[in-house]
């Protein structure tokens, strides 16, 4: 997907049906639309398409742009757990009640499976409300969720690679926004979303059997989903899980 073009002008919208939008007159072939984090709508549109004809694009949208909204608000309200106690954390489809720890060093600081909870330890002045402190917790969780993701992924990588006969070139970590993986066809380097280890482990093995298939074939043909049968026939029910994960 192109990166955005360069901004020449930036203008708050409403069309007909009430959408308010921020129109960005751009060098772009086309209409790009897309809902931002924040929930709000962005549309860049080449010089020579009118406003009114944008308003008609927009409205035409109208219902996806609502569905967008209403997840990007359910992502940053879970994005705002505190991470301290009384919440709970997800880790392979079961939620773990976080335990909070103050330690006296950094060295002792980190996330740890303790009876069914997740101990998180940290220095005191870490263990506060404000949003630094906050920070810091998340990174802890995260490097946490890394580990568990990279030791439950590799196993599955070595046994899916000799059985299919194909050999990922990297295999890396992110969390993303809009995908749980993803091959780079040509350089045969796959990236997998750290929120994978906070699903069903069904849930990664889906998507380790569905990047290496792209190492075969680049796109979703009937021949895609042929490799994905032969080699997990349960791959439907991991992409119904992944859907519903998504709209949570
Ligand atoms: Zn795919």
């Amino acid at each position: 997907m192109p990166r955005e073009a360069r901004k020449t002008h930036v203008s708050d919208t409403v069309s007909p049906k009430g959408i308010v939008y921020q129109l960005i007159r751009a060098n772009v072939k086309n209409l790009n639309l897309r809902v931002r984090p924040d929930g709000t709508v962005r549309v860049s549109a080449p010089g020579r398409v009118s406003v009114a004809e944008v308003n008609r694009f927009v409205d035409s949208r109208a219902a996806w742009i609502a569905s967008r909204q209403e997840l990007m608000r359910r992502r940053s309200e879970r994005a705002s757990t505190d991470l301290t106690e009384g919440d709970t954390v997800r880790l392979w489809g079961r939620r773990l009640p976080v335990r909070l720890e103050v330690v006296a060093q950094a060295r002792l600081e980190g996330a740890a499976i303790e009876d069914e909870a997740l101990v998180l330890r940290v220095r005191k002045r870490w263990a506060d409300a404000d949003d630094a402190a906050r920070e810091h917790r998340a990174k802890l969780v995260d490097a946490f969720l890394r580990l568990q993701l990279q030791e439950a992924m590799t196993p599955l990588f070595n046994r899916y690679e000799q059985q299919m006969g194909v050999h990922a070139s990297a295999v890396r970590i992110r969390r993303m926004r809009t995908r749980w993986g993803s091959c780079a066809t040509k350089s045969g380097a796959i990236t997998m979303n750290l929120q994978l280890a906070e699903l069903p482990p069904a849930c990664l093995e889906g998507v380790v059997v569905h990047e290496l298939c792209h190492l075969v074939e680049a796109n979703h043909g009937p021949r895609f989903y042929a490799l994905m049968e032969q080699h997990y026939p349960a791959w439907r029910e991991a992409r119904a899980m992944l859907k519903a994960a998504a709209r949570e």
